[in-house]
């Protein structure tokens, strides 16, 4: 790891969706502390303009195409940063989707594409990284989490089930791979302004409110907001803090 406290120069992250919205504020955030930035997804037009701001912010990076729920795209997008970057060092899971419907409407297929991005996903990338970390002799995975992570809402059952198996998965990890001196920590974030939650805005103007109401900040998040504490967990600083899960929400998480 880098000496100053909060310096990436000469890392390497890739970060999945990072392309867009939170995905993408940590990215840039990670790319203006130092690192290289790889962003792996699947809309090839989004991740070419998520280069362009991220090179524009004065790093290296490149985009690579990649379904986190295949196998196969997942080891190819490890191995396409390793040799564009000679290495890897920093994974960000953040890929996520969501189906708002009530437990008993849910079919199979909407279930399952839930897990699998949410929760499968995580899974297959911080696997694939973990060779490449340990060469490195060390490492560092952040998986992002939710409100969800924590609480259950009557809409988001594959969701807040995934979202808890992310913190659990973490701990797990966190738990493995200390002796490789790899660190694995979730951030939980509250409600953040997003084409994920675009449609909760429009479509349920009256959940936003509620949300905005609950939250102390009384008001949402900006993806940007999360890069202070994702720059955090990426460096030096955060060495003895692994399997913890942090709440990026503005209070929204510490009153019922
Ligand atoms: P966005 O919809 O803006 O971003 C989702 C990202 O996931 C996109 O970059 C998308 O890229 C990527 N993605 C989706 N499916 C796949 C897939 N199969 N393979 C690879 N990438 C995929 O939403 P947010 O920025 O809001 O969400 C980012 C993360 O933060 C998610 O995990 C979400 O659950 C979590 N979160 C969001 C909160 C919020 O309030 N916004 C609150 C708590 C957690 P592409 O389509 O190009 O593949």
């Amino acid at each position: 790891m880098a000496s100053a406290p909060f310096d990436l120069t000469g890392k390497v992250a890739l970060v999945t969706g990072g392309n867009g919205g939170i995905g993408k504020g940590i990215a840039l955030g990670l790319a203006r502390a130092g690192a290289s930035v790889a962003v792996a997804a699947r809309n090839r037009d989004k991740s070419t303009a998520a280069v362009a701001e991220l090179e524009a912010a004065g790093a290296q990076a490149i985009s690579i195409n990649c379904d986190v729920t295949d196998k196969d795209e997942v080891n190819a997008a490890v191995a396409g940063c390793v040799e564009r970057f000679g290495g890897l060092d920093i994974v960000v899971n953040n890929s996520g989707v969501n189906v708002r419907k009530v437990p008993q409407d849910l079919s199979l297929e909407e279930w399952q594409t839930v897990i699998d991005v949410n929760l499968t996903g995580v899974f297959l990338m911080s696997q694939a990284a973990y060779p490449e970390m340990v060469k490195r002799g060390g490492g560092k995975v952040i998986n992002i989490g939710s409100m969800m992570s924590i609480f259950a809402n009557e809409t988001l059952a594959p969701y807040s089930a995934s979202k808890g198996g992310v913190v659990q998965f973490t701990k797990a990890c966190a738990a493995a791979w200390a002796k490789d001196n790899i660190q694995v920590n979730s951030i939980l974030p509250g409600w953040i302004t997003t084409d994920m939650t675009e449609t909760l805005r429009v479509n349920v103007p009256e959940r936003y409110r509620t949300i905005t109401e609950r939250t102390p900040a009384k008001r949402w998040g900006r993806p940007d907001e999360l890069a202070g504490t994702a720059v955090f967990l990426a460096t030096v600083a955060s060495d003895f803090v692994t399997g913890t899960a942090i709440p990026v929400d503005g209070g929204y998480s510490i009153q019922s």
